[in-house]
């Protein structure tokens, strides 16, 4: 079964601080905070966790409701979708700035949505106890939650309170269970239009694809078991799949949302690309979630019936220059429309799956490592030579080699580029990142 991570919503008029609390609560690399007002417009997607539990973040741009400017009515739309998308939403109001009218005019509109809203009250450091925090008790949203997002202040407590109605499953290691490894989840993700949904129904329309019934869902997670040649899979949702009759069926509804949680859920993802329109902007940032994510991958060039040479030319180009951090992927020609290249498509879904859960014992590990030195010694570093004494797998989907050793800080990326290389090409590694990590025993 499907779970889905539950989604937190950060909104409150510009400069209270979401974008520093987005931040914290997804410790992003890419952190944008600046102190003038309205810097974020878009909605910004992040990954969350806490303890072991796991959440999306979406961060919005401010939010001035009863103003007519089209970048105020923009931002006013990018919050109400958020709010809709969202599981629990987190009502950010800033106690230095005080109580403004804008609070109250987002204060009415979120009683009105019937969703979980905690009221954090930021720049609280030092105030815990003030009486000015009393005054937020009149946007009629529940008892103040005193945070500080640019110290690092309250943030545990405050995401606590928004996850608290949320059950989690129990986090399992890799292979603990009977069924990791042995059905592939898989999601096919892409932006509008690249044809998902004729991917998907395609698929489950065809004959030797055996679909069960839907089992219990949560949360809106729809997930298809299915058979296919003996192999068992399971299609998660992402493009508004419903059961229509007998049969499924996929709708066009594009969401941010159920796509970063159907990549997360997956342990396959294949990547949509319309190949007549080469590599956007938006499949480029998707394409970093999957790699962030430690998903397999696999890259399907979708709409081949209909490209021209010049496309063909752009298309190559394009990926190699936006898609050069998939390199590990497989790329498959395809056409959805006309049923054409599906059958080479399962089979890279299913290679990639398999180089996910491989099994790599120690003393192959440790035999390949040898060799490899012999073939080329790591550099010396001033007066450290790193010594790589053996190796082991520290976790599988994706794969993870610990290497044990002495001065395993001065080995190079190069040097590790051409380690993961040797155990790619010995494992027949596809699809799947290769994660590589030194331990150093002194
Ligand atoms: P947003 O427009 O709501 O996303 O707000 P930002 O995150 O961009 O923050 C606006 C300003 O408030 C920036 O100058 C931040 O450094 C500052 N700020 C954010 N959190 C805190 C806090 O906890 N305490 C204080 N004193 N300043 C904060
Ligand atoms: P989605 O938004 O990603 O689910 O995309 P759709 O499946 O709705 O497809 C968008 C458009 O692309 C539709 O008009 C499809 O008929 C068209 N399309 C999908 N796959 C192919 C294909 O393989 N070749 C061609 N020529 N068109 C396709």
């Amino acid at each position: 079964m499907v779970r889905m991570k539950p989604v937190i919503a950060l909104v409150g008029r510009p400069n209270v601080g979401k974008s520093t609390l987005f931040n914290r609560m997804t410790k992003s690399r890419d952190a944008i905070v600046a102190d003038f007002a309205g810097l974020t417009r878009d909605r910004h997607y992040g990954d969350g966790r806490l303890g072991d539990r796991e959440f999306i973040v979406i961060d919005t741009g401010g939010f001035e409701p009863d103003s007519s400017s089209g970048i105020v009515k923009e931002m006013a739309k990018q919050t109400r979708q958020a709010v809709a998308e969202a599981d629990a939403v987190v009502f950010v109001v800033d106690v230095r700035g005080g109580l403004s009218a804008q609070d109250h005019d987002i204060a009415r509109y979120l009683r009105s949505v019937n969703k979980r809203v905690i009221l954090a009250v930021n720049k609280a450091e030092g105030m815990q106890e003030s009486p000015l925090l009393a005054e937020f008790y009149e946007l009629g949203i529940g008892e103040p939650v005193p945070i500080s997002a640019a110290h690092g202040q309250g943030i545990r407590s405050l995401t606590e309170m928004a996850l608290e109605p949320f059950e989690f499953e129990e986090d399992e290691a890799p292979g603990d269970d009977d069924q990791e490894g042995l059905v592939v989840k898989l999601a096919v993700a892409g932006r509008p239009n690249v044809g998902k949904s004729t991917l998907i129904n395609t698929w489950l329309g065809e004959e030797r694809l055996i679909a069960f019934d839907m089992p219990g869902t949560t949360r809106d997670a729809i997930s298809v078991p299915f058979e296919r040649h003996g192999q068992r899979f399971e299609l998660i949702d992402t493009a508004g799949l419903r059961r229509k009759g007998k049969v499924f069926e996929a709708i066009e509804k594009f969401s941010v949302v159920k796509t970063l949680q159907a990549i997360s859920e997956a342990n396959v993802v294949v990547l949509l690309l319309d190949a007549t329109q080469g590599v956007t902007d938006q499949d480029a940032h998707i394409a970093g979630y999957i790699l962030d994510s430690g998903r397999a991958v696999v890259i399907a060039l979708n709409k081949w019936d209909a490209v021209d040479d010049y496309q063909r030319e752009m298309l190559q180009r394009s990926i190699e220059q936006r898609l050069a951090f998939l390199k590990f992927a497989p790329m498959l020609y395809i056409s959805a429309l006309k049923r054409q290249g599906l059958g080479p498509l399962w089979k890279a879904i299913a290679d990639a799956h398999a180089s996910a859960f491989k099994k790599m014992s120690t003393p192959v590990l440790t035999r390949l490592l040898h060799d490899a030195v012999q073939h080329q010694a790591p550099k010396r570093a001033g007066m450290f030579r790193p010594k790589l004494r053996y190796a082991h797998q520290g976790g599988m989907n994706p794969p993870l080699i610990v290497i044990h050793g002495n001065s395993l800080e001065h080995v190079t990326d190069a040097y590790k580029r051409f380690l993961e290389g040797r155990f790619r090409e010995h494992f027949k590694l596809v699809g799947t990142p290769l994660r590589i990590e030194m331990r150093s025993s002194r």
